[in-house]
């Protein structure tokens, strides 16, 4: 089937990298790099896990690439086909059962998260990668239950835990039920702290909201991808809160390191092997 997919990709007419429409798959070879706003051929890019050749600034991956990127190889999936259920009947510019509808068939996915077993250099994990394309990576009901069960899942088979944040934090369409979400996982990560078991937080970019707020500065180790935006809230709402212009970088990766919120700020491309040896550090060679 890819095939042909990539014949089509590959005989699209040139979309003009502006356009914004960076969302339709087969849109065009080209994009600008908004690190150092150069043309690239988008396969260039692609093929490089979206990290810049030319100034490596870090562009945002899918969840599924980022897996593909962290871990060994084959790896498992779990609760794939859990959805939400819309328990509020919620409407805004229009129904959220209906947004959800169209989102799970642009990304294939049933939710904004993808939990996974698998190895790391030959070490066992537990891995949940977030998808920043649906619905902005927000955390509701779904992505909640499958932390969770990720972290139970940890403690049963005596397995670190990696959770690569990017999300916009709370689904707002679920309401209480998406902030409850917050208490339920840091309530299974003490339990996984109780156990031992080590898990480490990779913020990328965007982590704010609820999801820094809970899970993603909940780390043994938090670590960020370079210029990623991490925050609660946004800067706007801040400056008129506090009624001070906030300082250059705020809430970026490098502004967060340097102000101890933060363990270390890794290239993507050296996570894995970052990853491999924190662990190592936590649990001793891999039997
Ligand atoms: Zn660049």
């Amino acid at each position: 089937m890819s095939w042909f997919k990539r014949e089509n990709v590959g005989s699209e007419k040139m979309a003009k990298p502006e356009n914004g429409e960076r969302r339709v798959k087969t849109e065009g070879l080209w994009l600008k790099c908004e690190g150092c706003r150069e043309i690239i051929w988008k396969k260039d890019l692609e093929a490089n896990y979206n990290v810049c050749p030319k100034c490596g600034a870090n562009s945002r991956i899918e969840a599924l690439t980022r897996l593909e990127l962290l871990l060994d190889g084959a790896y498992k999936q779990f609760d794939a086909d859990l959805a939400s259920s819309d328990p509020l009947e919620f409407v805004d510019q229009r129904p959220y059962s209906e947004r959800l509808a169209t989102t799970q068939e642009a990304t294939s996915l049933a939710d904004a998260l993808i939990s996974a077993e698998g190895t790391i250099e030959g070490r066992k994990v537990q891995m949940c990668a977030m998808e920043p394309k649906f619905i902005g990576g927000s955390m509701g009901s779904v992505m909640g239950e499958k932390i969770t069960r990720a972290i139970e899942r940890s403690m049963a088979q005596k397995m670190p835990l990696v959770i690569i944040s990017a999300s916009g934090g709370a689904r707002m369409q679920e309401g209480a039920i998406s902030l409850m979400q917050m208490a339920k996982i840091s309530a299974a990560l003490m339990r996984l702290d109780e156990a031992r078991i080590p898990y480490i937080s990779v913020l990328t970019d965007p982590t704010t909201g609820g999801v820094t707020a809970s899970l993603a500065m909940l780390g043994d180790l938090n670590i960020a991808e370079p210029g990623a935006l991490i925050g609660f809230a946004g800067p706007r709402v801040i400056e008129q809160t506090i009624r001070q212009k906030l300082p250059e970088g705020f809430q970026r990766s490098e502004f967060l390191l340097k102000h101890g919120m933060l363990d270390a700020v890794v290239a993507r491309l050296e996570l894995k092997t970052y990853i491999s040896k924190a662990l190592t550090f936590f649990c001793g060679p891999v039997q």
